[in-house]
């Protein structure tokens, strides 16, 4: 068996995830939810002098948000769209006939307006570009939201729907590479309070196609990208629980996010994958929070 399937058995032994039968997709415990619970209040901790505007979108976006943001140019093998039922009487007797013959009845189903939400983030840029120009210095938002991804994997911390915190910042290009580079600071000595091993390296996203490669060639030159990465299931792969990332005019130029004196306005973010940090914790200190070393557990319990 290998560590990916060992440590996702382990975890459903205990309790602490709950097996749906589909990859990637499950249930949590108390024990599990108050692990992501304390870290969210220590990135809080962390993260409270920069006075951030709170702002909580639920895991769906605008539809026509999510084609306006260029999401399937880069990543359509990820993106989930909600489908509904929207047929008369007769359309639903041909569905339930469907389904009892046990073919495809997901044929009949038409898109709805929301679209499943793939980085906390994605929400965030149109609301602000309707707002008009930014203030003075820019603005700083603190999100969290469930995201779908569809990568089925019966690696534990390759999840389809997961939860993200992130502060983002847009502004002036100085003041969002600043805050990039703060916060990759900030996040090595977040997971260092947690006694867990942290690497930070440049990373690319998983472009899809050959173009793709270019992209990610292309990000990973430019330090667009960095990832820290904490191993979970293998030493020699670590998993990216922390990114870092530069986006330079990307977002501002298709919303039209504009600086308090009118220029295109840069952005960044730094995401924290919750559950990923849940389970490094899990995997380096034990399934039993109750036996972590001391000063883990007064880091996240301890105010
Ligand atoms: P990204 O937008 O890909 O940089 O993702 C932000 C953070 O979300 C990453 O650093 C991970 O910690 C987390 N994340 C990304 N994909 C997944 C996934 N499939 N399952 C769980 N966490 C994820
Ligand atoms: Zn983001």
């Amino acid at each position: 068996m290998d560590m990916q399937t060992s440590l996702l058995n382990r975890l459903f032994d205990s309790g602490l995830l709950i097996d749906t039968g589909v990859e990637g997709l499950y249930g949590r415990s108390g024990a599990f939810e108050d692990v992501i619970a304390r870290f969210e209040a220590l990135v809080s901790k962390f993260g409270q002098d920069q006075n951030a505007e709170e702002i909580r979108f639920p895991p769906g976006m605008n539809r026509a948000h999510f084609e306006g943001s260029g999401y399937m140019k880069s990543f359509p093998q990820l993106a989930g769209t909600v489908h509904s039922f929207c047929g008369c009487e007769l359309d639903h007797m041909n569905l339930l006939q469907c389904m009892a013959e046990g073919d495809d009845w997901t044929k009949g189903q038409d898109a709805t307006n929301i679209v499943l939400t793939p980085a906390a983030c994605y929400p965030l840029y149109p609301v602000v570009a309707k707002r008009g120009p930014l203030p003075q210095g820019g603005g700083l938002f603190d999100l969290q939201s469930y995201c779908f991804r569809h990568e089925p994997s019966n690696d534990p911390a390759r999840m389809q729907l997961f939860r993200m915190r992130e502060y983002v910042r847009i502004g002036a290009p100085e003041d969002v590479m600043a805050f990039r580079q703060a916060w990759m600071e900030k996040g090595r000595k977040l997971i260092e309070t947690l006694q867990l091993p942290v690497e930070i390296d440049v990373a690319n996203d998983p472009f899809f196609g050959r173009a793709g490669k270019m992209l990610s060639n292309n990000q990973r030159d430019q330090n667009l990208k960095f990832e820290l990465l904490v191993p979970v299931t293998s030493t020699a792969k670590p998993t990216a629980c922390l990114s870092f990332n530069y986006h330079q005019d990307h977002f501002g130029t298709t919303w039209g996010l504009k600086t308090a004196d009118g220029a295109v306005a840069h952005t960044a973010c730094v995401g924290f994958g919750l559950e990923r940090v849940a389970l490094a914790l899990f995997a380096h200190h034990g399934l039993n929070t109750n036996e972590w070393p001391e000063p883990v557990r007064e880091a996240l319990w301890g105010n």
